[in-house]
């Protein structure tokens, strides 16, 4: 997307990585805050291939993520999809998803990464550590019941980190998970449209599907 009015000027760009299994309306405004104070032309939502970070637990297929995840952004002309992680084979890496995005969207783009502020706190622990800061700016978004650890981020480059705190949202994706499975609503929590796709393909262990089989 070039607008006329972005000739000349880098397009600032958000990338919100995650599972998205499912997504909910924390990361909607979580995404929708950061583009609004940074003055983002646009967040790209890419969700993982095989997360790494959640080994052990049964992730849904990529291909459901990545729907679920159009299907809640389509409505919001800044929101976009990326399938760079889920198209790239093996674990899903930070770096390798900035270095993508660089490559499919050329040089002048200026990449804001938003994650967590408790996963911002890891962030040295990631591959590629050293060369993340050359890629993007990040910014990290508080979460209830996750303090906002000035303390954690100061070893970290202070020009090339930011925090954040967005309206208090405290909505999880294990927790939609569990009450699909308990029956319990996950209504206003994630999009209409979710709601209704969780349903239809029988995510969760939440009753029978009542869509069509995948293929
Ligand atoms: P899970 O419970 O399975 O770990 P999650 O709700 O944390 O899922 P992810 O897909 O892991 O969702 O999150 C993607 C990114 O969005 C992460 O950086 C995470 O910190 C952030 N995030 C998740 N929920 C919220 C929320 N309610 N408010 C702000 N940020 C959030
Ligand atoms: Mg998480």
């Amino acid at each position: 997307i070039v607008h006329p009015d972005n000739a000349g000027r880098n397009w600032r760009l958000g990338v919100m990585g995650g599972t998205f299994d499912p997504i909910h309306h924390g990361h909607l405004v979580a995404a929708s805050e950061v583009a609004a104070r940074f003055g983002l032309d646009e967040v790209v939502f890419v969700p993982t291939g095989v997360p790494w970070q959640k080994a052990g637990r049964e992730v849904s297929m990529p291909e459901d993520r990545y729907l679920m995840t159009v299907i809640a952004t389509a409505s919001n002309p800044r929101f976009s999809v990326s399938r760079v992680d889920i198209d790239r084979p093996g674990d899903t890496y930070t770096v390798d998803t900035l270095k993508d995005l660089r490559r499919l969207r050329g040089d002048k783009l200026e990449l804001f990464f938003i994650t967590g502020a408790d996963a911002l706190a890891k962030i040295l622990t990631w591959r590629g550590a050293e060369e993340l800061f050359d890629l993007a700016h990040f910014i990290g978004v508080s979460r209830p019941g996750v303090p906002l650890g000035e303390e954690d981020i100061k070893h970290l480059p202070s020009d090339k980190v930011t925090l954040l705190e967005v309206p208090a949202m405290a909505i999880s994706s294990t927790d939609c998970r569990t009450r699909v499975r308990e029956d319990l609503p996950i209504w206003y929590l994630v999009p209409d449209g979710i709601v209704q796709y969780i349903a239809k393909r029988g995510l969760y262990g939440g009753g029978a599907a009542s869509g069509p089989k995948q293929a």
